[in-house]
Formats: C-alpha cells, structure tokens, sequence
C-alpha cells in the first residue's frame, strides 16, 4: 500500500448494478475516459478458452460438459489477464466477483500483486421506475420505431407514427413480473458483496436515474478522487 515507491500501481474498481442500470454505458465511458480495461467473466472466459491457457482448457471442458466454472477457474483466469500489460492502466470488473467467497479470494489474488480494490461502485436504481421504465417499452414490428406507454405514445394507439403500421411489439423479458423478478434476484445476489465493500471502506453508492450524462459525471468524479 505504499505510493511513495515503485510506479503507481493500476487501480482495480468493481461495477455492480442491475440489468438496465445502464452498467454497460457507464463501463465504457469509464474505458474511454481513463484507459481502463473492462473485464466481465463471459469475456474473460471466452478469450481465456481461445488462448488455451492453462485455466482456459479447465474452463473449456467444465462449459463442454454443460457444468459451472468455478471460482477457482475464473479467478485463475482474471489473474492471468491482470498481469497483461494493456491493464496497466487500470480494470473494471464486471460480473466478478459474484459472492463474497469469491470477492475474498480476489483480494488475496490482488494483495499477492500489490493491488487491491479502489472502489466498488453500486449503481443504485429505483426498482418500482425500472419496471416502469423496462416494462412500458414496446416497437413497431414493421420499423423498428422505439415506444413508451409513459414517455412516448404514438399519436393514435397502436399505430406507428412513422409507417402506420399496426405491428407493435413488446419483448417478453420486458413484462413487469420478468423484470421484477431480475431486481429481486439481483438484490439478493449482491447486497452481500456490498456489505462486504461497505465494511471495506470502498464502497460508493451512485444513483443512477438520472440522465446518463449526469450519472457518468458523478462515476467520472469518484474515480478521478480515488485515482489521483
Ligand atoms: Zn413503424
């Protein structure tokens, strides 16, 4: 943990938030902004499997037999590619470390190569919006034209205002209980990795209903604090 030798080492931020929080968004503006490299586990499994290493060939034949990687596998993986030079600048974790078992072994995986974690950023969303949001969206069928029932109606029902098709179409993922029931699966999987960050110190709860722009500023501000 000593700054004062060596060069600065890269730092490493997790980005936890539910489908639809715009998690994606965010990550790549944080790549774009301060040269991060965002790792997710099906990215990191995927290279891994074409690379052939070591890890890579255990992963390759647990997914062939249709079993789960286990954290020992991706965590092999992940220290693999944070020894690669093109994280020097920094990483994201995305979709790792999913437990708290798991979130253990990474900081002892970090501390053997004098990293730990900056900041896990937990974007925070309304749940009762977000169905709202998700489960108000539908689309021409003939188009493609983007729809609301709250923000955007077209102008007579079910008819689209730029071909007047009557195709709307609503994805089946996108109904209020199938949203719901992602939230709550979310919530239950990671409020203890954000316990386990909390009690860490490097927690950082970020409201993220608002515009895009204004979330990315207040990401853009916390990374700039923790980085400096
Ligand atoms: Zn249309």
């Amino acid at each position: 943990m000593d700054g004062s030798k060596g060069p600065k080492r890269p730092p490493v931020l997790i980005l936890l938030g539910p489908p639809g929080a715009g998690k994606g968004t965010q990550a790549r503006m944080l790549s774009e902004r301060f040269g991060f490299i965002q790792l997710s586990t099906g990215d990191l499994l995927r290279a891994a499997v074409v690379a052939g290493t070591d890890a890579g060939k255990r992963a390759k034949s647990v997914m062939e037999a249709g079993g789960l990687v286990s954290d020992n596998i991706v965590l092999a993986i992940l220290a693999d590619r944070l020894a690669e030079p093109d994280c020097a600048n920094g990483v994201i974790l995305d979709g790792v470390p999913r437990t708290t078992a798991q979130a253990k072994a990474l900081d002892t995986l970090l501390a053997n190569a004098g990293q730990s974690i900056d900041a896990a950023l937990a974007l925070e969303v309304d749940d009762v919006e977000m169905v709202v949001r998700i489960a108000g969206r539908f689309t021409c069928g003939a188009c493609g034209e983007g729809y609301h029932d709250s923000f955007k109606a077209p102008k007579v029902e079910g008819v689209c205002d730029c071909c007047g098709a009557q195709d709307m179409k609503r994805r089946a993922d996108d109904k209020a209980e199938t949203v719901m029931a992602r939230l709550d699966a979310y919530h239950a999987e990671t409020a203890p990795l954000i316990s386990y960050y909390e009690q860490r110190g490097v927690l950082w709860r970020i409201r993220a209903m608002g515009d895009i722009d204004e979330i990315a500023a207040k990401i853009t501000g916390v990374v700039a604090a923790i980085t400096a």
